[in-house]
Parts: C-alpha cells; structure tokens; sequence
C-alpha cells in the first residue's frame, strides 16, 4: 500500500515545536545514513498543537547501531530490544522498525524445549504474549494500535507519513483501530482503555462499529496483566479527563469488567455517581492549574465515598469503632480491586490513612495541628478534604482553617512526625497568640506524587 506522504509545506508540524534532545538524535541517525522517524503520540499531538508527553523514534539501525552511535545509550528489554538516549532529566526511547506477528506465525504457547522461542507468541484466546521481529517503516505503524497513532515524521524531508487513515480520522477526531477491532483488541485488550483515554482526553470519539466490538469485548480487560493494568488506570485518571473517563468506562462496560462490586455501588443510588464525577471532576481542575494528583488521592476520590459509606455502615451494625469499620472495609474494597488491578501496598495503605485522617482535620480546633501537617500522609488528606469542600460543600470551615494555619506557618511535609517535633513546639508556641478562627488567604493545594 502506498503511504500518504504529506510534505513539509502541507503540514503544520514545526521543528520549533519538539524537544531538542529528540531532534538531535533525529539528526544524528540520519547523518549516519539511517532512517529516522518521530512517530505514536508525538506526531498526532503535535498536528493537534498539544504538547506531547514524549518524543518516540523509531529507525532501520538495528539496536547495535544505536548502542554504537550514542554514547548516552542503554539497551533495554528482553524480548524486544529497545534504546533508552539517556539525557540530563529525561530518556528519549528508540526503536528499531518493528513488524506485527504474521498469519503463518502464530506459534502457540507449546514451544518444544529444543526449538528455538518463536518470535510471536499467541495464547489460546488470540492475546499476543511475544512479539519481537523487526521489520519494515510500514509494517511498523500497521502494528500500532489506532490510525491517528501510526503517523510518522520523516527527519529527511520533514514530511508526514499516513500508511492508513490518520490524518482524515484525526481532522474528523475518530479512534479507528488499525485493521479489525475485534482482533486488535483480543490481541491486546488494554487497547481498548487506550481508546477510552484519548477519546475522553483528545475530546474524540470512538468509531461506532469499534465502540460496538469494545462494548462486546469489555469483559476480557480482565485478562490484561494487573500490574498494567495499574499503569493504565493512572493514565486514565490523573491528567485531566478523570471525569470523562469514567463515563466511557461505565457505559462500554469495561469498569463493571474491572470493578463488579464498585460499579453496583455507583450504580446502587444516582447521588453516588455524583459524588465521584464531582470528585474527579476536581481532580480535572486540579491538572488543569498544573497539581498531577498522587495515585493514593486519586483512589481516595474514586472510592472514598464509598469507603466512607462503607464504613458508617459497619460502625452501626457492629457497634465497633470507626478506625477499625474503616479498616475493614478498606481490606474488602482493596481486595476486590486486586483481583484485576494491582494496587502498590503502599499506595493501598496512603488511601487508608487518607480516609482515617479526615475527622482529625474535621476537629475544630484541631489537636496538636503542626504534628498532623508534619505527617506523610497530610498532603494528600488535605487534597482529600479540599475534594469534599469544594465538590459537596462539605466541612468549608475546617479546609479554611487549614488554609490560614498552612499560610502562616508552612509545615513540613512529607517527613516523619518525630523528625519534626521541635519545630512543631515552636510553631505551637507562636500560634496560641493568634484566633483559630481568622482565614487568611488560601493556601495553594499540596499534593504530591506518592
Ligand atoms: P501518550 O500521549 O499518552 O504518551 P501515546 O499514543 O504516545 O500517548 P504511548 O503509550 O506513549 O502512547 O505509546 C507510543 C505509541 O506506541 C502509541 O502512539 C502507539 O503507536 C504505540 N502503542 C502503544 N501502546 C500500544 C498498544 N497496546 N498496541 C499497539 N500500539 C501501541
Ligand atoms: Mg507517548
């Protein structure tokens, strides 16, 4: 098939637009007398004037030849080699071409001992598990997974590349796979987040025979590998379309696929929908002010409401206290969430302290308020108490007391409490002679990334 070529005077694409890093290393593979591309997200977001979140190449030098022509070069991967450029605070990645597995190829799991491992590998279900080959610039964008992200830009003649319908889908904002969608998905179900995250944050839609194969095919997300999973989820959430995002994920199915027990609830009463689009609408606007959300944060917004349910819930029935109901049903939310997502422990565990530190900032005036805002977890239990204020008008008094107390007397954050135990007397000491009461300006959000 004949690509699109598109050339220089035909596009908006300016080198003026990429990070320098990525041109020179354009620069350097083509001097060499190699072909160097800029290609996935980059390319569609650069030709939508956004920032892209990073610069991928992919080239015909082999990832000997990129060892040999960088010295900032370190091979990574097993299966597939590729080249991390290391530069002063970010890494550029460098692929060699890559090809799709073959039709003839689709060798299965029962390689004999002796054989050599197949360079595809496909399980029974149709999931590629392996595939390492190289190949050509072409085979290489028909293997990615939507037409708007197997754009590529030619370093020689500033040209862009179109070997399907990028370029018309991306000026109609269409997610098409790349071939069939049934297949591209079975192949690798994570795409199917993958459309959700760019039609919710490129404000695109999802074409209908592909939204269809994806409402069909929802509940085998639950075959990705979780620890992915998490990374997806993530990428999904924190950078700025959390709100539309859980809306797609709700109506394609693939949230009831993921979390059964946490979709019921959200479907269990319309106010506790509210409550979480709400949530991770503040969230939305917190990226938008320039805040990324720590994951612990994000999982507080997602699922403290119904943590906090939850827990109230237990506290009644089995007359224990609130520490302990919360605990309890902290363990049963994590747990259900484990059997498809990998949730870190320590992320597991800031969500809880998150939750359990709220009637702490609740109490006003709070105990011993310098020791609270010099304990880990007091950042995002701030963003937690700010998410219940400004989503549902909730404890406003407490978040402005926090406000005027961070104002005039920054804390430490992040630090153990013992650490910090003279500083807090000081701190004690000087705030005595002022009223609780007064709010001074509002303290700017402090989150941080766990
Ligand atoms: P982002 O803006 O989030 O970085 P992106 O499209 O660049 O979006 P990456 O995860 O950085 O996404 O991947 C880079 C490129 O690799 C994609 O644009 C796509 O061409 C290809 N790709 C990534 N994941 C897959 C996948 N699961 N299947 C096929 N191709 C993929
Ligand atoms: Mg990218």
């Amino acid at each position: 098939m004949h690509p699109l070529i598109i050339s220089r005077k035909g596009h908006s694409i300016s080198r003026k637009q990429m990070n320098s890093n990525a041109l020179r290393t354009l620069y350097r593979l083509r001097d060499y007398g190699f072909i160097a591309y800029l290609v996935g997200g980059c390319v569609r977001d650069l030709l939508l004037k956004r920032t892209p979140t990073d610069f991928d190449i992919a080239t015909n030098a082999t990832p000997g030849q990129i060892k040999r022509l960088f010295r900032n070069c370190r091979l990574v991967g097993r299966r597939f080699r590729l080249a991390h450029l290391h530069f002063k605070d970010e890494i550029i990645e460098v692929s060699t071409f890559r090809a799709a597995a073959p039709a003839d190829e689709g060798e299965t799991e029962e390689t004999g001992q002796n054989r050599k491992p197949p360079r595809h590998l496909i399980d029974d279900d149709g999931m590629v598990l392996r595939d390492n080959v190289f190949g050509t610039p072409e085979e290489d964008a028909l293997r990615r997974d939507f037409t708007i992200n197997a754009l590529a830009y030619n370093i020689a003649d500033f040209s862009v590349i179109d070997y399907s319908t990028g370029l018309s889908d991306l000026k109609e904002r269409i997610i098409r796979p790349i071939g069939d969608p049934f297949v591209r998905f079975t192949e690798d179900p994570v795409r199917m987040l993958r459309a959700v995250r760019f039609a919710a944050s490129h404000n695109f839609v999802i074409e209908p025979a592909t939204w269809e194969v994806l409402r069909t095919l929802s509940p085998t997300i639950s075959r990705a590998a979780p620890a992915r999973l998490y990374e997806e989820l993530l990428k999904l959430f924190l950078f700025g379309s959390g709100r539309p995002v859980l809306g797609l994920l709700d109506t394609s199915g693939l949230l009831a696929a993921l979390f059964p027990g946490f979709s019921q609830w959200l479907h269990g009463n319309s106010r506790h929908l509210m409550l979480v689009q709400a949530n991770l609408a503040c969230l939305d606007e917190l990226y938008r002010n320039g805040t990324i959300s720590s994951p612990a944060l994000f999982l507080a917004a997602l699922l403290g409401p119904g943590l906090e349910a939850a827990t109230l819930v237990r506290q009644r029935r089995d007359g224990i206290p609130r520490q302990q109901a919360l605990d309890a049903a902290c363990a049963i939310f994590l747990e259900e969430f484990s059997k498809t997502v990998t949730i870190p422990a320590r992320v597991g565990d800031r969500l809880r302290r998150v939750l359990a530190f709220q009637p702490s900032l609740h109490r006003m005036p709070p105990r011993r308020p310098a020791s609270l805002a010099g304990r880990p977890e007091f950042a995002d239990s701030l963003a937690y108490l700010r998410l219940a204020a400004e989503a549902r008008g909730e404890n406003r008094t407490a978040l402005e007391w926090w406000d005027a107390f961070l104002s005039e007397s920054p804390p430490v954050v992040g630090t153990e409490p013992s650490g910090n135990e003279a500083t807090a007397k000081r701190r004690k000491r000087r705030r005595r002679r002022r009223p609780h009461s007064v709010p001074a300006a509002v303290a700017a959000p402090n989150t941080e990334r766990q």
